[in-house]
């Protein structure tokens, strides 16, 4: 099997072909393919016979195709994909005025297990290999009409629990070659996996750093995510202030609302205790109802009566409002489901060579 030119750095595919071609046929293919978004050598123009049946001779340079593409009313676009196996991952585009973030998948499924999530339902299938995560970014910047400004690592997955390929998926990215991928625009988020954590501190690679906390009580955290039970808040504590001393970003706490279950003024008292110290901020996420999983949603008047007591923290708190709920595409909603019995709308890609980069 051949591998996946997406998943190979650009300094390793510069070596690789330095040895057959002059090194500007490598600079024309990664910007057909980083900043033009064309994955078709036939349709590179100003590459030469030679050099095209080398690379599909050489390498894989299929694509995901785009199973189905759900719009929002909010803007949010869900696109669900089909891996080279069949596989089916998820992606979200979520604009707002001056931004489009992008969130990814890191694995087929999970195995953390969250009670709170849809993706934990479907159990782990596998990691996503490197292409495969930078394969999501290039068509979405594809698909999209404005440039994907914002890159998070919250969708279907514990991406710590594929970290290697995560990480070199984040150097690629970042890389000057190919996308130029900004750092601080960089998220990659954790359920709370401690090893996890400190390797990707000790990585060296530049990257925000997201909590899924959802409780500072280890009761309630260990009722909603059994991560808590093998990693408990001190251990993640530490293994966050740790972080903190390696990376110049802050650290985001993620905390779902779910009423009855985290929105108590001891649940306020014990995440003031947590956050003491940190170096955070934290985001307040309305839980989002998934049909088959038993939490229900805050009302507007139990967020408005917790949000006020919350701006009493002295971290800065935001609330951040749930996108694409209306297509499942919000938080812990991700999941690939029986769909044997819905209408399936397909959009191909597009392959205009239409040149919108991602921000440098
Ligand atoms: S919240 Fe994240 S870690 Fe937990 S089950 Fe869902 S995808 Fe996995």
């Amino acid at each position: 099997m051949l591998n996946s030119l997406y998943g190979v750095h650009p300094e390793e595919l510069a070596k690789f072909l330095a040895a057959y071609f002059p090194a500007y046929r490598c600079k024309q293919l990664l910007h057909w393919i980083y900043s033009r978004y064309v994955f078709d050598p036939g349709q590179m123009s100003d590459l030469p016979a030679d050099f095209k049946d080398f690379l599909t001779g050489g390498f894989d340079l299929g694509m995901p195709s785009i199973k189905q593409k759900l719009s929002s009313a909010d803007g949010s676009v869900k696109c669900r994909l089909s891996l080279a196996d069949s596989a089916q991952i998820e992606l979200v585009l979520m604009p707002e005025a001056k931004k489009l973030t992008l969130c990814v998948s890191s694995q087929v499924g999970c195995s953390r297990g969250c009670s709170f999530c849809a993706t934990g339902s479907m159990k782990l299938r596998r990691n996503l290999e490197v292409h495969e995560i930078v394969q999501q970014i290039l068509l979405a910047a594809a698909e999209s009409d404005k440039p994907i400004t914002n890159l998070v690592f919250m969708g279907m997955g514990e991406p710590l629990d594929n970290l290697d390929n995560v990480l070199y998926a984040v150097r690629l990215i970042q890389d000057a070659s190919t996308l130029a991928f900004s750092p601080r625009r960089t998220t990659i988020s954790t359920c709370g996996i401690v090893p996890g954590i400190r390797r990707f501190a000790d990585s060296g690679v530049k990257a925000k750093l997201a909590v899924s906390l959802n409780s500072a009580r280890d009761e309630v955290r260990s009722e909603l995510m059994p991560v808590n039970a093998r990693y408990p808040l001190q251990d993640l504590k530490s293994a966050l202030l740790y972080f903190l001393q390696k990376s110049r970003f802050r650290v985001t706490l993620e905390y779902i609302l779910i009423p009855g279950v985290n929105m108590s003024d001891a649940d306020l008292k014990a995440l003031r205790k947590f956050c003491g110290d940190l170096s955070c901020k934290i985001n307040f996420i309305p839980y989002n109802s998934v049909p088959f999983l038993s939490y229900r949603a805050p009302s507007p008047t139990e967020i408005e009566a917790f949000m006020q007591k919350a701006q009493s923290l002295p971290q800065a708190v935001t609330l951040r409002r749930s996108r694409g709920s209306d297509v499942c595409g919000a938080c812990g909603q991700l999941v690939v489901n029986d769909i044997k019995n819905k209408p399936e709308v397909h959009h191909e890609p597009d392959r205009k060579h239409r040149p919108t980069p991602v921000r440098r």
